[in-house]
């Protein structure tokens, strides 16, 4: 069945809420699809103390009230996952598994997925030790000797957060610097249950058939391999763009994230992106948020100038 709106937009993160808070203001009619709950990575983080309005809020909270302002006048929430969209003259055709959506615009806020190691013992273990999520599983290692493995923000604050339940955290980092934030990397250092592991290669998620038992590295520097008892594995080595059902558009780099203008327009009229899904240097709750309101608005500029 094919479904009407002014508006598709993909994604129900920050970003995707923020646009459809906007564009069903201007009183547009609005789709917000996701293939899962809405919040996107909001959902996977612990405690965010850097978004203006609260000095320190959990994730899953601060979805919770970013849906209920952007469904207040009257932008719907549907499951769906998009898989592709097709262009009709200046109509956009929004492809799902269960439904096709016909619009005039269509706003890309996607995000990324987290990125895989690639070492042996990693998908076999994934979700009986190896996880991506310390919000989600962190309270199954209560008392237990956990690893992380990354350098960046992610590693270093969901490494702070587990050492609220786990009993050591061993940050395991394949250079001699983190790439984390200063005040992250402080607090970090602070923390008697964190211990660094640097310039070390991951080379094996270890385990006895049912569960993680430890982490292989080598040392970079002697070439020395070692392993780390663990019966956790968070892995946080960065993010990739979630476009693959966007290829056929024409709007993204090599890379797979998709260039915008400041307004947040892609190349194809109609088509903006926004979020952690652009081409950009700063990935942040803010960040999203503030594209969310550009591509709301200039939603309604482009259907008036259709109208016209
Ligand atoms: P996302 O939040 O990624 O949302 C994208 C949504 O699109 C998801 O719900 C997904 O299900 C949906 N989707 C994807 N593909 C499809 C499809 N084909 N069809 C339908 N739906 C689809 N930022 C901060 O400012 N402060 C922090 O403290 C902070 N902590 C973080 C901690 C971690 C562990 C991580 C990973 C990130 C953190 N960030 C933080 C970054 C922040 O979460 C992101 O910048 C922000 O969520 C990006 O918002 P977004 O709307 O672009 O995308
Ligand atoms: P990131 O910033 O890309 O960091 C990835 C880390 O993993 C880097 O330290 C990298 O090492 C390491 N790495 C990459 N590939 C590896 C591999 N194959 N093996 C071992 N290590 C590997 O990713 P992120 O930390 O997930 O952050 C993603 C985005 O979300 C960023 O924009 C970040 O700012 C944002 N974020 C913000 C907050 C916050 O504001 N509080 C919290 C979390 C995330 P190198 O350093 O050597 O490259």
């Amino acid at each position: 069945m094919t479904k009407n709106y002014d508006v598709v937009v993909i994604g129900a993160g920050p970003g995707g809420l923020t646009a459809a808070l906007y564009a069903s203001r201007a009183n547009l009619s609005v789709a917000i699809l996701d293939r899962g709950i809405y919040g996107g990575q909001m959902n996977n983080t612990a405690e965010i103390e850097n978004y203006p309005g609260f000095e320190s809020i959990m994730g899953p909270e601060l979805g919770e009230k970013m849906y209920a302002s952007s469904t207040r006048f009257g932008a719907e929430f549907l499951y769906g996952t998009v898989s592709e969209i097709k262009k009709d003259g200046e109509k956009k055709i929004v492809i799902t598994d269960e439904d096709t959506y016909e619009t005039s615009v269509v706003i890309i806020a996607t995000g990324s997925e987290y990125k895989k190691i690639g070492v042996p013992g990693e998908e076999e273990y994934s979700g009986r030790g190896v996880s991506y999520c310390a919000v989600c599983d962190g309270a199954f290692f209560k008392d237990q000797d956990v690893v992380v493995v990354g350098g960046g923000d992610s590693a270093v604050e969901e490494g702070v957060y587990l050492t609220q339940m786990a009993k050591s955290v061993t940050i395991v980092h394949r250079r001699d610097q983190l790439r984390a934030q200063k005040i992250l990397q402080d607090r970090a250092f602070k923390n008697d249950k964190i211990k660094f592991i640097w310039n070390a290669q991951t080379e094996e998620i270890k385990g006895n058939g049912d569960e993680v038992t430890g982490l292989l590295y080598k040392d970079k520097e002697t070439g020395e391999e070692h392993t780390i008892p663990a019966s956790g594995a968070f892995v946080y080595v960065g993010i990739q763009p979630l476009t693959s059902s966007f290829e056929s558009l024409g709007i993204l780099d090599d890379q797979g994230w998709i260039n915008t203008n400041d307004q947040m327009e892609t190349n194809v009229p109609g088509i903006y992106a926004i979020g952690d899904v652009r081409k950009k240097d700063l990935r942040q709750i803010t960040t999203a948020v503030g594209e969310g309101g550009i591509a709301g608005q200039q939603a309604f500029n482009y259907i008036q100038t259709l109208t016209d």
